[in-house]
Parts: C-alpha cells; sequence; structure tokens
C-alpha cells in the first residue's frame, strides 16, 4: 500500500473546506473525525496506519469507518484511488481484536485475483502489528496450494468467488463462523457475470451477519444487489472534491481505423519526456497482443502485456514491474487491470472505446490518482464515436477533439474494416431509432464475382464462347 499525498482540498472545494472547520464546533462529533486517532482503533491496528503514513482518512473512511464499526449493512459508493480498502479493513481488524479460532470470522470477496492479492497486501500492512491471520485466493492455480494457506487457521479470507466455493466445496474452509462479509467492487463482480456464484456463497453463510458492499459506480445491477443482500445499510456515497473524470486532461483523436491507430500511438509514445508512464487500453486481448507487438518493435522503455491468457506470474511480475517504475509502458485489458493501484501514470491511453462505459471511468482513473494530475486519450474510429457520445453523457463534458499530428501516417480504411464499421454505424441508428431500416443492410449486395459469371446471361455467354474459342 503506497503512502499518497495527505487528503487536501481541491481549488474547487475549498470553501467547503473552510466550512467544514466552523461547522466542526457545532455538528455531531463524526462529522468533525478527521484523525485516524478519532476512530478509537485498536492500538495495533493504529501502529499500522501510522508505519505505513496516513495521516488523515479519506471521505469514504470517514464516514464508513464509525458505521462498519458499530455493525451497521454498509453501502459505500466511490471512485477508484478513494481509499475503499482502508475505510473496510480498519474498522474490521479492530472488530477481530485478534487470531481465534479456526475458521474465518470475515470474507472479501473480490472479483480478480489482481485484486485478491492487492487487498491481502493491503491487510498485510494495515496488520502487521495484530497477529490476525489473512490469506488472499483466487482461481488460476491449484486449489491444494490455498488449502495450505488456510488449513493453520485464518480470521480473515480475501477470495474470488469462484475458488470460495472450491475451498468450501472441498471441505477445507468452513463458512459458519464468518460476521462479516465484503463485497469489494461490486460493479466489476456483476459485470463479470458473478451473480449467480455470489447467490450461492450467500447461502452458505450464516444469515446473521455484517454485510459490507463497495462499488465505483452504483449501476442498475450494484442497486439490485443491493436491495437483495442489504439489510437497512447507511448508505454512503462519496463524490470526491475533484473526480478522476475532473483531474484527468482528457482528449479525443477521430482515427479512420486500427491501422491509423497503431500508427498514431507509435508516434505519441517517440515523446519520451512527456509519456513517461503509461497504460493503453484495448477491449480484446487479440487487440492487446497486435498493440503490444507493435508498440515493442517501435516504443522505447520497458514494455508488458496484461490479459487473462497471460500466466499467472507473468501478470503479476507484470503489476509489480509497473508500479515499481521498471517498466513504462503496460498493455492490458479492462478485466485485468482493474483496482490495480500504480502511482503517477502519465497516461492513459484508450486504444478503443470500452464495451462497458463505466469502465472509461475505471481506465482514466489509473491516472491521476489521489490528488495527481494525468492525461487520457481516447482513439475512436467511426463505430465507435456514438459509444463515446454516450460515455460523454455519463461523465457529463465533452471530451476535446485534436487533430492528428503531421507526422502519423493516415492509412486508407480497407474495405472489409469499412463495411465492418457501417454495419456496426447502422445498428446503433437503428437502436436510436428502431423505424430506421438500415442504409447498409437494405442496399442491394453484389454478387460475388465467380456467382456473378454464372448469373448473368451476358456473362454466361461470354464464357461459353471463350471456352468454345479455346477448344
Ligand atoms: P479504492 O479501493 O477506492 O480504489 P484504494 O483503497 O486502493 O482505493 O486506495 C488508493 C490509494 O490510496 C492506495 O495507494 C492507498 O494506499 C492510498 N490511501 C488510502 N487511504 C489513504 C489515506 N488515508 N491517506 C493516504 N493515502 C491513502
Ligand atoms: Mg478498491
Amino acid at each position: 500500500m503506497k503512502l499518497h499525498k495527505p487528503w487536501a482540498c481541491s481549488d474547487s472545494n475549498q470553501n467547503q473546506c473552510q466550512d467544514s472547520n466552523f461547522f466542526s464546533l457545532f455538528l455531531p462529533k463524526i462529522l468533525k473525525m478527521a484523525t485516524f486517532g478519532d476512530f478509537k482503533l485498536t492500538k495495533s491496528v493504529q501502529k499500522g496506519v501510522k508505519e505505513i503514513g496516513f495521516t488523515k482518512p479519506t471521505p469514504i473512511q470517514v464516514e464508513a469507518i464509525p458505521a462498519i464499526k458499530s455493525g451497521q449493512d454498509v453501502l459505500g459508493i466511490a471512485q477508484t484511488g478513494t481509499g475503499k480498502t482502508a475505510a473496510y479493513i480498519l474498522p474490521l481488524l479492530t472488530k477481530l481484536v485478534k487470531a481465534e479460532g479456526e475458521d474465518p470470522r470475515v470474507v472479501i470477496l473480490v472479483p480478480t485475483r489482481e485484486l485478491s492479492i492487492q487487498v491481502g497486501e493491503d491487510i498485510a500492512e494495515l496488520a502487521q502489528y495484530t497477529n490476525i491471520r489473512h490469506a488472499a485466493v483466487y482461481g488460476g492455480i491449484g486449489w491444494t496450494k490455498h488449502a495450505e494457506l488456510i488449513t493453520p487457521g485464518i480470521d480473515v479470507l480475501v477470495a474470488t468467488p469462484g475458488r470460495l466455493m472450491d475451498l468450501y466445496n472441498h471441505n477445507v474452509l468452513s463458512l459458519k463462523k464468518v460476521k462479516t462479509l465484503v463485497i469489494d467492487e461490486a460493479d466489476r463482480l456483476l459485470d463479470m457475470g458473478f451473480m449467480p456464484q455470489l447467490h450461492t456463497v450467500f447461502n452458505f453463510l450464516p444469515m446473521r451477519r455484517q454485510n459490507l458492499l463497495f462499488s465505483a459506480t452504483f449501476s442498475e445491477k450494484v442497486e439490485k444487489l443491493t436491495e437483495e443482500f442489504l439489510d437497512f445499510p447507511v448508505r454512503i456515497e462519496i463524490t470526491p472534491s475533484a473526480t478522476p473524470v475532473e483531474m484527468v486532461k482528457q482528449q479525443v483523436y477521430h482515427v479512420p481505423n486500427y491501422r491509423t491507430k497503431l500508427n498514431l500511438v507509435a508516434h505519441l509514445l517517440e515523446n519520451e519526456a512527456v509519456f513517461k508512464k503509461v497504460i493503453i487500453f484495448c477491449k480484446t486481448k487479440i487487440t492487446a497482443e497486435t498493440v503490444f507487438k507493435v508498440v515493442h518493435r517501435k516504443a522505447e522503455g520497458e514494455k508488458r502485456i496484461l490479459h487473462s491468457n497471460k500466466g499467472q506470474n507473468a501478470r503479476i511480475n507484470a503489476i509489480n514491474a509497473f508500479k515499481n517504475d521498471e517498466v513504462r509502458i503496460l498493455i492490458s485489458t479492462d478485466v485485468s487491470a482493474r483496482g490495480i493501484d500504480a502511482s503517477k501514470v502519465s497516461h492513459v491511453i484508450n486504444f478503443d472505446v470500452p464495451v462497458n462505459y463505466d469502465d472509461y471511468i475505471h481506465r482514466i482513473g489509473r491516472t491521476a490518482r489521489a490528488g495527481n494530475h494525468g492525461e487520457a486519450i481516447t482513439l475512436l474510429d467511426p463505430s465507435e464515436e456514438w459509444h463515446f457520445q454516450k460515455i460523454e453523457k455519463l461523465i457529463r463534458m465533452s471530451v476535446p477533439v485534436y487533430e492528428i499530428p503531421a507526422g502519423v501516417t493516415v492509412v486508407e480504411t480497407e474495405k472489409a474494416d469499412r463495411q465492418l464499421q457501417l454495419r456496426e454505424i447502422d445498428r446503433q441508428r437503428k437502436i436510436d431509432d428502431p423505424t430506421y431500416k438500415g442504409a447498409f443492410h437494405d442496399k442491394k449486395r453484389k454478387p460475388a464475382k465467380d456467382k456473378r459469371d454464372f448469373t448473368d446471361k451476358f456473362a454466361r455467354k461470354k464464357t461459353r464462347k471463350k471456352r468454345k474459342k479455346r477448344r
């Protein structure tokens, strides 16, 4: 867990901050809590906080820590990079006090192995002066390795839903003692289709328990899960003083096609002094591989690629190397990058528009973390412009458009690509206007060339004549 700059007031909410000093004289204690000391965390947990160097709780921590300590269900919505992990770990460690029994009393569900590892690391640091036992488990490696971690006894278990059930089904894990269930990155868990697995897990947990749900966005799916899963929750929704969306300088390039996008990326990356630490997002593994090949050949510095087909160790090493500034360019799909906490990312390049519009916010939230500034560049081919308009609606701003720099070779769009683009544009127009018949599909298609020879009477005659001549 890295120390970020103390949570300072941005210019835009400076007044609010002054006001809060004024109001703190009058408002209930909870609102003026400004130090970790006010939360009455156990001494050993406070020591961990001090060791990491956190001086001031973030807004979500200010509100969530007391509510969680008091045993209530909590729904916490705050954008990425706002300190949600410590917001639930600190009060839970305080409630656990010390190691006890064999079975976990806290289970934290996360969507990906990277996140499982990261939350595990955060716990390791915050709990370093306690004897509380924890483990982080995830799919992709044999479950027996994880069984070894938990059989000696455990207090906090971080798990992806599938791996949790593996361990439960093999009778390695008992869930009888679980007092608190945390669902972290709920939006991502649901986007990844984990709802059925979550229901299965709920069935095996004790009925009486505290439920905590954290998410960066409050999508319809998250709302539904909240209704099913939380009991009269304390709802905490934080709009940070300056949201990542506001802190990031966003730019858009209209690029005719894939190959020109590759040329543009290579051109931008030539500027090493500006593009110091870059994440390039691609929506599919195949695109990520192509971009990686080109960047590998054309750009300076270390590069790594991150997607779900890569070996587990390769993925973990890539993330760590990027965090430690050993890698300049990281190419990633949306799923793999979620929750990665690397500081001082100078640029996020969206090679394409993400499938989920919310992912745009997550992608650009990789830069400008905890008060730093950053840039996010999005490359749009004609069929993606419609999707980006939806994103602009979501973020409630229109993103400035930049001209493709002179040094970039603009390649002509191949016929097949153009057809794919037109078909997609047609589909989009039909969504906007169900009565729209479709310009592209309704055009009479020319028959394929070889077929044309035989359907066209004239052509048939010609071929016959030719054949006769040859004979
Ligand atoms: P989220 O889960 O909301 O995306 P994280 O919990 O991963 O955010 O925290 C983002 C970063 O902020 C991490 O590097 C973490 O160490 C740091 N951080 C969390 N709380 C504080 C704090 N009170 N002061 C300074 N840095 C913090
Ligand atoms: Mg988080």
